[in-house]
């Protein structure tokens, strides 16, 4: 299989800007960021979108969710962010490894676009 362009964000083959990363994800800014802070959390694993992972996914999944706010509360938003998982292409994904955007920094309005 074809690496996806987060993994070669992973792997180091393509640059990023990576502000955090474990044994299980890594977190770097998006490049055309929608808000002052807007970084990707990604799992290592290349699980193509939210509804591709299954329950030998669960503690990676709690993992990720557990994590978006540590790095939200790192860049000094611990307690304004959003998480934001666009799953498929008619919800605006674009690139099929699974990852949570979390956005920051700005006013962020209810219904989103
Ligand atoms: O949810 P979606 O799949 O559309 O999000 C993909 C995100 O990846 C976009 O916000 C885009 O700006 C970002 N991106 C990036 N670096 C790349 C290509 C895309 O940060 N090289």
């Amino acid at each position: 299989m074809a690496k996806t362009l987060f993994e070669k964000i992973i792997d180091r083959e393509i640059p990023g800007t990576i502000v955090y990363e474990d044994a299980q994800c890594v977190a770097f800014r998006d490049i055309n960021p929608a808000a002052p802070v807007h970084i990707l959390l990604v799992p290592r694993k290349p699980i193509p979108r939210l509804d591709s992972a299954s329950a030998e996914d669960q503690a990676l999944l709690g993992h990720l969710m557990l994590t978006a706010p540590k790095i939200a509360a790192a860049q000094g938003y611990g307690d304004a962010f959003r998480i934001v998982i666009n799953n498929g292409a008619g919800a605006g994904q674009s690139v099929f490894h699974l990852h949570l955007h979390i956005l920051a920094g700005r006013p962020l309005k209810w219904p989103p676009g």
